[in-house]
């Protein structure tokens, strides 16, 4: 847990700023640049493979820099975009795992040649080295991808809330608590939470949604005005947040769990309810 939160609160920095949701898939309607490239060289490979003048593993080769120009194009779009769904991250480490094993079977090749003294010993290390790179970057992706999962079970969390029992603190010793205070919770309010959070145990609040995110957005919700803190209700900190928050009367939201025996989602969701987006929303 404390693995995940120190990684939630990393992902801050990456989903601070929300960004317009982008197309997904390979049916993008601007093509990357290096996948238009591959993609015309197969073109000019095949006709050159059927009229006879190539060998036909020069058009496999050529797929597979096609395939590996999609996987980088998916790549560049999750890892290194700030705000991404569970879906994308899916999509994200399928991609990774594919650019690992294509440069695993190209290593496992030039292995098999040495015996053939076509490939001499040092003329794998390049190709190792490509193999440690796509290995980095993958576990560098189901990184992201766990963290992805984790906010996308704090958003379930609320998401399944049970309807409310009654006014002020009311609790559900199975899920979560509601505290409505005052209603309103503004960026002023906001700075102050952060300011003193870290004033008592000198190290940032561990903000692991500010406002609407692209997981919110899935899931239909319009949180933005909100903050989620990656924190477990019980844990000092999380207490210390609930006291500091119940003396200001600012509403917040405690979640122990994203839904009954599930040891994911717990967090504190400060602000009032997220209300659903309409279906003409955004
Ligand atoms: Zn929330």
């Amino acid at each position: 847990m404390r693995f995940l939160l120190s990684l939630t609160f990393g992902a801050v920095l990456l989903l601070g700023q929300p960004t317009a949701p982008r197309p997904s898939g390979s049916d993008s309607p601007t093509e990357d640049p290096d996948v238009l490239r591959a993609r015309l060289n197969i073109q000019r490979l095949r006709a050159l493979v059927e009229a006879g003048a190539l060998p036909r593993i020069q058009l496999e080769q050529a797929e597979d820099a096609l395939g590996d120009a999609q996987d980088l194009a998916v790549l560049r779009r999750t890892m290194y975009g700030q705000d991404i769904t569970d879906e994308q991250s899916d999509e994200m480490v399928a991609a990774a795992q594919r650019r690992l094993d294509r440069r695993q079977k190209q290593l496992d090749r030039l292995r098999g040649l040495i015996g053939s003294g076509i490939v001499a010993k040092n003329d794998l290390d390049p190709a190792a080295a490509q193999v440690d790179f796509a290995r980095t970057q993958y576990d560098l992706a189901v990184s992201r991808a766990n963290l992805t999962h984790e906010l996308a079970a704090m958003v379930r969390a609320e998401q399944m809330r049970p309807p409310r029992a009654s006014d002020g603190a009311s609790g559900n010793a199975r899920g979560s608590v509601r505290y409505d205070g005052a209603g309103v919770f503004t960026p002023a309010q906001f700075q102050q939470v952060s300011a003193a959070f870290e004033h008592r145990f000198s190290k940032p609040l561990p903000v692991s949604a500010m406002g609407e995110t692209a997981v919110h957005r899935a899931l239909g919700f319009d949180h933005r005005g909100r903050v989620d803190v990656a924190l477990n209700p019980d844990q000092p900190e999380g207490v210390w947040l609930r006291q500091y928050l119940e003396a200001r009367r600012i509403p917040y939201f405690a979640f122990w769990q994203a839904s009954p025996g599930k040891a994911t989602g717990a967090h504190i969701h400060i602000g009032p309810e997220s209300t659903r987006l309409g279906a003409v929303a955004d």
